[in-house]
């Protein structure tokens, strides 16, 4: 058995670690968990509502205030949300 030493995001759950650091580093210079990529993640624009499937049974759906597509990064509408959203990036 042979030690290894592993990486993870500061700024998001990612279950799997990384094997180096420069990978973490590349993943969190792009993920949606780190503020400074300006992604919906960490923006006080992005809210919850619910969408209909059919009669009796609906789903949560994440949209922007401003009207802006979900899911984007480097936007320019995007303002720092207090505390921290879970996110799966
Ligand atoms: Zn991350």
């Amino acid at each position: 058995m042979k030690r290894v030493e592993a990486f993870k995001c500061e700024y998001c759950r990612r279950s799997r670690p990384y094997a180096s650091a420069s990978t973490c580093r590349a993943h969190e210079a792009r993920c949606f968990g780190n503020p400074a990529t300006h992604s919906c993640a960490t923006c006080r624009f992005l809210e919850q509502g619910r969408e209909r499937i059919e009669k009796g049974c609906d789903r949560p759906v994440w949209y922007c205030a401003k009207g802006r597509e979900v899911l984007t990064t480097e936007c320019s509408e995007w303002k720092r949300r207090k505390g921290n959203l879970q996110v799966n990036s």
